[in-house]
């Protein structure tokens, strides 16, 4: 279950519905550019550690590349890959100028002083700073990177340029030229979609049931924005196991245990279970929001939800996704689920750009817009062609690549 495997099949699987230029295929089949960095860090102890990163730049058609760095010890360079290549597709499925690119560390954060992570966050950027900038690749957080570290990236480019460049990195603090709403954005931008679906199933928010796999950033927001809105959070997990209440979660509440106790399990009159369990509860909408591959045909058929709001990226396998569609599962996308968090990343860019700043109401209106328009136009191709969301996506986000491609004359 490789990554880069599994978003090569969605290509081409798209690719020939849509009978994609056989040349623009072959070039979009792999990123344009991958930079592999040894990372020199002195620790705390004097002695120094040597980490290894990467950066993927798949294509900037459409504007420079864009997307995340993770620090995950899992990280390696095909799931960079693979990511570069979901991001491309995402900002064009959302019609937002860039192309993609993601980075990643093969580090245990967790592991780390705060001196140490801040110095693996700066010596990264040196060492990945010739292909990055303002109007090349902006880097933004992912798994395991926050705010925090995105202020020391910014710090440590304009250091090396000798001047202020905010717009070279998002997801920044407001202080520091970050954008209102960027720090939950993504799941602001995944539950804007899920609204829409909800409509054209006819299903009320009241009390529908939901279970979320991760509790990060995407997770917990997630679950605070539903339940803020009426749906009935059943379940949560983290990286260390879930939580099952039939009578529903208070998300603030688990997030305070979770901040004490390090994870949400064994939170007051709950159950616990596993993040496999959490998959195939029956609950009417289920949220993906950790890593890849957690959809598998392994138990795509015991899952039991109604739609799948994908937070993760790459959560389901191209197999799991056939059974999803015989099953009528409605999944939505990651590639259209999560691209909230990118597009409020772009306004945090054009904000830095013209140095003027938007309330947060303007962004929230501005996303929103973004996020419905664009699952109503991608549920119409799906419709049209009777096939997955994903592949929908796919069809609009291919399209609107491969017409810049051959704009600039790349074929
Ligand atoms: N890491 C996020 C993603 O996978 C955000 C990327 C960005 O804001 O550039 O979409």
């Amino acid at each position: 279950m490789n990554p880069f495997e599994n978003a090569q099949v969605q290509l081409k699987k798209a690719a020939d519905l849509m009978k994609l230029d056989k040349n623009i295929y072959e070039i979009l089949k792999q990123p344009q550019r991958i930079l592999e960095v040894n990372i020199p860090v002195k620790m705390d102890d004097g002695t120094i550690k040597v980490f290894k990163g990467f950066r993927s730049q798949h294509n900037n058609s459409r504007g420079p590349t864009k997307g995340g760095i993770r620090f995950h010890p899992d990280v390696s360079k095909e799931e960079v890959m693979a990511l570069s290549m979901w991001m491309t597709w995402k900002c064009a499925a959302v019609n937002i100028p860039y192309g993609g690119g993601k980075g990643g560390v093969i580090v245990n954060s967790h592991e780390l002083s705060e001196k140490e992570l801040e110095k693996l966050s700066r010596n990264y950027i040196e060492a990945i700073k010739p292909i990055i900038g303002p109007s090349k690749d902006i880097p933004a957080p992912d798994v395991y990177t926050n705010p925090k570290i995105m202020a020391w990236m910014m710090d440590e480019f304009s250091r090396l340029e000798g001047f202020h460049n905010p717009a070279v990195i998002t997801g920044k603090p407001i202080e520091v030229g970050g954008s209102q709403g960027r720090g939950f954005s993504t799941a602001q931008g995944g539950v804007y979609t899920l609204n829409e679906a909800m409509k054209k199933l006819g299903i009320e928010k009241k009390d529908t049931t939901v279970a979320i796999q991760g509790y990060g950033n995407a997770g917990y927001f997630a679950a605070k924005i539903l339940y803020e809105q009426g749906y009935k959070i059943v379940a949560v997990s983290d990286s260390k196991g879930g939580i099952y209440s039939e009578m529903g979660l208070d998300p603030e509440k688990v997030f305070s245990h979770k901040k004490k106790t390090g994870s949400v399990k064994n939170f007051q009159d709950t159950k616990n279970i596993t993040n496999e369990d959490i998959l195939e509860l029956k609950t009417a909408v289920l949220v993906p929001a950790a890593l890849e591959n957690q959809i598998t045909k392994e138990n795509a058929s015991k899952i039991q939800a109604k739609i799948i709001l994908e937070l993760a990226n790459g959560p389901t396998t191209p197999e799991a996704d056939e059974m999803l569609f015989k099953d009528k599962v409605l999944v939505i996308p990651d590639i259209l689920a999560n691209a909230g968090g990118v597009v409020v990343s772009y306004f945090e860019w054009v904000q830095n750009l013209m140095n003027y700043y938007w309330t947060e109401e303007e962004v929230l209106g501005k996303l929103k817009k973004i996020m419905a328009d664009s699952f109503n136009q991608i549920y119409k191709i799906q419709q049209k062609y009777k096939i997955d969301m994903r592949t929908a996506t796919y069809i609009s986000a291919v399209s609107r690549v491969a017409s810049a491609m051959k704009h600039r004359g790349h074929t």
